[in-house]
């Protein structure tokens, strides 16, 4: 079995990736901003472990400032790391920090000569070094609110935007925010539906977005009903009308939000965008997981047979009803971003899942989702094993032949999302 799997595994390492989610800081502000150990590691995902360990939240803001110096924040540190290393979050951690600056751990020993080496390789060339000739991504699809300059930079990123403003509304200040970004004065739901469908064409134009995205299953439940016009537009109206008031004037308005959702996949769909969703765990501390479900979106899936889905997240833990929603739906995808450092073993138990159940042009096998790049490497590596894993594991079974592996790993983490994102 073990050599059955590094077989895979030396094939699958070398295949090219198109990474289907990021969040990447631009290499250009990181450089500039400058980063510690800690200021740079605890951004996110780890982070949110140690606070799950019991790390006080006024602690790991203080690891994220710059107010302490870095024997200090070890002392803060060490503590909840020793509780929570053995996830695959600060496992991934361990992945870069090894194979990107030659250390082993992270520990009393250690962490200032790691720190040192952070420091000093924060320098232009880092992202091409780390992307491109560690982790052989071939392009980053990126989640932004609006097209950043740097991320124009096509030899290595595409931009996803999100419309959520436009849907997630609650007060006038809503309203305001985006009439300020936009310049233009709304006066009608109308205005503001044209609104979004202007901008979404022009960010197609001028900035080649590859796909709508929406996270918000961070805010709200996914169920997204069929609302008449006019009862979203009472909504509006009676926002509209509470200009000035400000966010003190806060009404219930999830049927707008409803109805600005099936105007966002009405829209995409027509031109021809892909709508990346959110499903699953909330990264943090403290979201309502049921929220998230993936089932919730099955009357969208069912309205919009033109519109196509890339549902996020494996659906971490609803990845087996994500699983007979694809099967059923030839317009929706399932896709593993952050799934597999989420939890090795659940990305390697879904996955089998999938092969048995989803044709396999229907999976796409790798989005690292992380903010700073050293996360991306040590995911890919994790993904590759996973992939390899769980490729082996059907091998053992009997259910698919050693000589078809290389060609499922190279759909998942290459062909898929080339074809689905049109890159
Ligand atoms: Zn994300």
């Amino acid at each position: 079995m073990d050599k059955l799997y590094e077989n895979i595994l030396s094939e699958v390492k070398k295949l090219p990736i198109i990474d289907t989610h990021e969040h990447l800081d631009m290499e250009e502000h990181r450089v500039k901003k400058g980063v510690d150990l800690f200021s740079l590691f605890m951004t996110h995902y780890a982070s949110s472990d140690l606070i799950s360990a019991g790390m006080p939240v006024e602690d790991m803001d203080k690891l994220r400032g710059n107010q302490l110096d870095i024997d200090e924040k070890w002392r803060i540190f060490k503590p909840y790391w020793e509780r929570a290393k053995n996830t695959s979050y600060c496992q991934c951690l361990l992945i870069a920090v090894k194979d990107i600056y030659g250390v082993d751990d992270i520990n009393d020993f250690t962490y200032q000569e790691l720190n040192a080496r952070i420091v000093s390789m924060n320098k232009p060339g880092l992202y091409r070094r780390i992307l491109k000739d560690m982790s052989h991504i071939e392009l980053s699809i990126c989640d932004v609110y609006w097209p950043d300059p740097f991320l124009l930079d096509e030899e290595f990123y595409r931009p996803a935007v999100r419309f959520d403003e436009f849907i997630f509304v609650e007060s006038s200040d809503d309203i305001s925010a985006l009439e300020k970004r936009h310049g233009r004065y709304i006066n009608s739901l109308n205005q503001w539906v044209r609104l979004l469908e202007d901008t979404m064409k022009e960010y197609k134009e001028k900035y080649h977005i590859c796909a709508v995205k929406s996270g918000l299953a961070y805010s709200r439940i996914l169920r997204y009903e069929r609302t008449d016009y006019s009862e979203a537009e009472a909504i509006f109206n009676q926002l509209l009308s509470a200009r000035g008031v400000g966010s003190e004037f806060c009404i219930q308005t999830k049927p707008l939000q409803d109805y600005m959702m099936h105007k966002v996949v009405q829209i995409a769909s027509e031109m021809d965008l892909p709508i990346q969703i959110h499903t699953g765990l909330q990264e943090g501390n403290g979201n309502v997981i049921t929220n998230s479900n993936p089932s919730h979106l099955i009357n969208l899936f069912m309205d919009y047979p033109q519109a196509r889905f890339d549902i996020f997240h494996a659906g971490y833990p609803y990845g087996g009803e994500l699983s007979a929603i694809v099967k059923n739906f030839p317009n929706v995808y399932a896709d593993m971003c952050w799934a597999h450092i989420i939890s090795r073993e659940y990305a390697v138990r879904i996955l089998e899942e999938w092969l048995d159940t989803i044709p396999a042009n229907k999976i796409f096998g790798f989005g690292g989702d992380y903010i700073f790049v050293e996360g991306v490497y040590g995911h890919q590596v994790i993904a590759r094993e996973n992939i390899a894993r769980a490729l082996a594991n059907k091998v053992e079974k009997g259910y698919i032949k050693e000589g078809q592996c290389l060609d499922i790993a190279q759909r998942l983490l290459y062909q898929n999302p080339k074809d689905f994102f049109k890159l």
